[in-house]
């Protein structure tokens, strides 16, 4: 572990050189290369996070370029996975980096997430992300959920039958919305990156049984407790 490319983390009080190592130690699996994985793992990458496996099934396009940061114009038509792991790489040749071009689905998930730490949901779908709480559950990984549209995003941190899982919450789908400006993608993926590095670094309190809902047009944060479900499909 290279110790002074983390020098001004590790003197953060209470985060030190064990947090530090933690870090260094995990496995994260991000799940989705757009505009919330482009900014998740630029900065699970930067911070020394050990492991990353990166997913997406998609090829870089044009109007991909107003959010997802990873990628210029120089990539368009390129695979996300295979551009993602060689750029994560370059700003990081102290941590391991595994870009996979699949569609996450039934017969992969439980692989995809089989050796991970910890699980970042960077879908833009909630039928992706049904599927994912599924296996999160069955499998007890940590899940950090977060989603967003336009000026407004949410974000929530999952332990498996401790707290509420995305089926306690969202029974139905949300139909999906392709409206986004970078902005509002890239600061839901920073607070999703927050909560990894917190969790597995022991830090703070996590978004445990409570969603934070974002609304850039008010500028507002709020938090709201939510409860696990007794009669939840998935964890109940
Ligand atoms: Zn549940």
């Amino acid at each position: 572990m290279d110790i002074e490319r983390y020098r001004r983390q590790i003197a953060i009080p209470g985060f030190g050189i064990e947090a530090q190592k933690k870090l260094s130690r995990a496995r994260v699996v991000i799940l989705g290369l757009g505009g919330l994985g482009s900014a998740v793992s630029i900065y699970l990458t930067v911070a020394g996070v050990g492991h990353l496996k990166v997913v997406d099934r998609d090829k870089i396009e044009k109007n991909n370029l107003n959010r997802q940061i990873l990628y210029t114009e120089e990539d368009l038509g390129k695979w996300k996975a295979e551009v993602a792991e060689k750029r994560l790489k370059e700003m990081n040749s102290d941590i391991e980096v595994e870009g996979l071009r699949e569609e996450i689905n039934e017969d992969n998930i439980r692989e995809l997430i089989r050796d991970a730490d910890a699980v970042v949901d960077c879908l833009d779908n909630f039928e992706t992300r049904f599927l994912v709480n599924r296996a999160v559950v069955e499998l007890n990984k940590p899940f950090f959920h977060g989603a967003c549209r336009a000026f407004y995003g949410q974000v929530m941190t999952i332990i498996p039958r401790v707290t509420p899982c995305l089926r306690c919450i969202f029974p139905e789908s949300i139909p999906k919305d392709r409206s986004i400006i970078g902005v509002t993608a890239g600061l839901i993926g920073l607070i999703e990156a927050t909560e990894v590095i917190k969790y597995l670094t022991g830090t703070g309190e996590c978004l445990y049984g409570k969603i934070l809902i974002y609304d850039a047009t008010r500028m507002s944060f709020d938090i709201i407790e939510v409860d696990r479900n007794p009669d939840c499909e998935v964890c109940g």
